[in-house]
């Protein structure tokens, strides 16, 4: 199979029969990546095949396959380019500066790279009128950067800057474990405590792809009053859930992951780690039907309603996980 980017009659139904009641008309997205596919040198297949041009418009329009007549607003930040270089770095600042300044609702956040200078970065970042960071751990100068510590890609002398202008952090946790991982334990709870203006968002469930990593591993971030989680791209409802349980619903941010979203596949844990599907996988052997094989931002909708379901959240709970809960972590009326 190849890759595709597009809507399907599978996708319309499912969001029709089984999500349309579950989703607010209002809808913040957390977690929403706004870019240009020259970025890359070789772009994901998926980015290859949608839109060049990511602008907020663009977004809008394809963000609506997954949430349609939705009135949608947004946290953005590029995309992590590893092969390119600093000043290619400085224009994904730039685009997103420049788009998310269209809606007086949306926020952005800064592509830092461990390697910037704290004051350089504080500049910046007030110059492009963003108000965070996203760090990543493909600038980390370690080896692996898979098993990268959190001070590898989000220097502690960063975080303070990030204290003193009260600005949020979306981070992607690495290494094995996930959240189960004492490293990464130790340094959330650390910089949390350490630098409380600093609003800190675990993103995909605290890198929950494999649940039982969650289940493990979130308790011992329990009571930390600036930790957020966003829930995007994660399509196993028992990571969503154990979020819910050991969080709570009133830290929980719905993220769409945009364009991660527009994949047509799924994730779930394997042993210890997890696997993702899309249209190149040999779907074949996992019996079942190519053509029911949906857009991952309506599985990753499904497995959230379900975990709500399970835990039982009121509907004003669930409007502020796609609301409200963003609204005060990022100062929007
Ligand atoms: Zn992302």
């Amino acid at each position: 199979m190849s890759i595709t980017w597009e809507l399907r009659d599978q996708d319309r139904e499912t969001f029709a029969q089984e999500l349309d009641s579950f989703v607010p008309a209002r809808v913040y997205d957390a977690h929403a990546h706004l870019y240009r596919a020259e970025w890359w040198d070789d772009p994901p297949a998926e980015v290859a095949a949608g839109p060049p041009d990511i602008t907020l418009e663009i977004y809008r329009e394809q963000i609506a396959w997954i949430l349609p007549g939705r009135e949608l607003h947004g946290l953005h930040f590029a995309y992590p380019f590893p092969t390119n270089s600093a000043s290619d770095i400085a224009s994904a600042n730039a685009w997103v500066s420049q788009e998310f300044a269209k809606d007086p609702l949306a926020r952005g956040q800064f592509l830092v790279r461990p390697t910037d200078d704290p004051e350089w970065v504080r500049q910046e970042v007030r110059r492009l009128g963003l108000r965070g960071l996203k760090p990543f751990t493909y600038y980390s100068q370690v080896a692996d950067i898979l098993q990268a510590e959190i001070p590898d890609y989000f220097p502690e002398p960063i975080a303070a800057v990030a204290d003193e202008q009260g600005w949020s952090i979306t981070l992607h946790i690495v290494r094995s474990p996930g959240v189960a991982d004492a490293s990464n334990q130790r340094w959330i709870r650390h910089y949390c405590e350490k630098y409380p203006d600093m609003q800190l968002i675990l993103d995909h469930c605290a890198r929950g792809f494999n649940a039982y990593n969650v289940l493990k591993g979130l308790p011992a971030l329990a009571g930390l009053d600036n930790l957020w989680i966003d829930t995007s791209s994660v399509c196993n409802s028992l990571a969503v859930e154990a979020v819910v349980r050991i969080i709570g619903p009133h830290r929980m941010l719905y993220g769409s992951d945009f364009y991660i979203s527009h994949v047509r596949g799924t994730n779930f844990g394997v042993g210890d780690t997890f696997v993702g599907i899309d249209e190149d996988t040999p779907i074949g052997e996992l019996e079942y039907n190519s053509n029911t094989v949906l857009l991952l931002g309506i599985e990753n909708l499904r497995a959230v309603k379900a975990a709500f379901w399970c835990t039982g959240l009121s509907d004003t709970e669930v409007e502020n996980y796609f609301w409200g809960n963003a609204a005060k972590l990022l100062g929007i009326e």
